[in-house]
């Protein structure tokens, strides 16, 4: 059964920056205003993340790890109008079956923090006592030392620590009200630092440059009868020479929509020189009822109701706000 699940879980996460994706959405499901990343070697040996959320109680230490173990989802109907990231309950399962996980965290009512260590689901002994402050630490180390095909197929270290810095750069620009770093273990200097309560625009600055961030056009759109609300920015000048950048941002979850990219492609061909590529951010709400979430949790992308209506008032806000700015 371990090598079943070892199997399931190398399925579930396939790289460092997959885990740390569900680390992240876990910490703002905890209502968390600060979220400090530390990483060493790609995050392959060390990949660290520090909240000030509303932590774990220590009686929920013994079950976090267990699969589909959740305290997100209270009824069946919740699984069709999910608003909270996690639902699946199997993050932090499968993180624990191909790494070695420790979890130290406090609850506002717990007089003392409580640390807990974690091989394939179980607890390895009960949690000790210790000084902390409220929220929750979650250490993954030696990721995949008991999957060597999964360890194979990652990219160098280098590349690894590329994939989580675009991650946590996603996570700051859409969560500007949340302060969020990375770290390299033993350095002082941050990779990437924004400051609760920032706005996006700082954020982008602060992250992606103020190349960028002075290009910036804010777009929004919204239908009562299609049931969307589109808010973000989108610029007008050469990003990158290789690809755009896009975050896409549905229901607050980082996902991926080819219907949407192909499209604005497609609009930018018009709007921009050839070879040059823009930074777009767009972040969209759509009735849960109305998004198809019953896809694998590594298929991050995501297909939704009235997709084509929707995706075309996409490109009529976005035409519009490019039209404007060219005259
Ligand atoms: P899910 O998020 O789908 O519920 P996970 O495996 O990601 O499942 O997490 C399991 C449970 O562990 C969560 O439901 C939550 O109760 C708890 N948990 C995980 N990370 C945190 C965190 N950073 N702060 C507070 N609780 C957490
Ligand atoms: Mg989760």
């Amino acid at each position: 059964e371990v090598v079943i699940n070892r199997i399931a879980a190398g399925e579930v996460i396939q790289r460092p920056a997959n885990a740390l994706k569900e680390m992240i959405e876990n910490s703002l499901d905890a209502k968390s205003s600060n979220i400090q990343v530390t990483v060493k070697n790609g995050g392959l040996k060390l990949l660290q993340i520090q909240d000030n959320g509303t932590g774990i109680r220590r009686d929920d230490l013994e079950i976090v790890c267990e699969r589909f173990t959740t305290s997100k989802l209270t009824k069946f109907d919740d699984l069709s109008s999910i608003s909270t990231y996690g639902f699946r309950g199997e993050a932090l399962s499968s993180i624990s079956h191909v790494a070695h996980l420790t979890i130290t965290t406090k609850t506002a009512n717990e007089k003392c923090a409580y640390k807990a260590s974690y091989i394939d689901g179980k607890l390895k002994g009960p949690p000790k006592p210790c000084a902390g402050t409220q929220g929750t630490q979650i250490a993954v180390e030696d990721l995949f030392y008991n999957v060597s095909t999964r360890r194979k197929a990652l990219k160098s270290p280098g590349e690894e620590h590329s994939r989580i810095a675009d991650v946590v750069s996603r996570y700051a620009i859409h969560n500007s009200k949340v302060g969020f770093s990375l770290k390299k273990q033993g350095e002082t200097l941050s990779d990437i630092r924004t400051l609760p309560n920032s706005t996006v625009v700082d954020n982008v600055r602060t992250i992606y440059g103020n190349s960028i961030a002075r290009e910036l056009l804010e777009v929004s759109s919204e239908d009562e009868v299609l049931k969307f609300k589109l808010q973000g920015y989108v610029t007008n000048v050469n990003y990158s020479t290789k690809k755009m950048v896009f975050l896409l941002f549905i229901n607050h979850r980082l996902v991926e929509s080819t219907a949407l990219k192909k499209t604005l492609e497609q609009v930018y061909s018009v709007y921009l020189p050839k070879n040059s590529h823009p930074w777009v951010y767009l972040s969209l709400e759509l009735d849960p009822r109305n998004v198809d979430v019953n896809v694998h949790p590594t298929k991050h992308e995501v297909h939704f109701l009235h997709e084509d209506k929707v995706v075309d008032r996409i490109k009529a806000a976005l035409e519009e706000k490019l039209l404007g700015c060219n005259t």
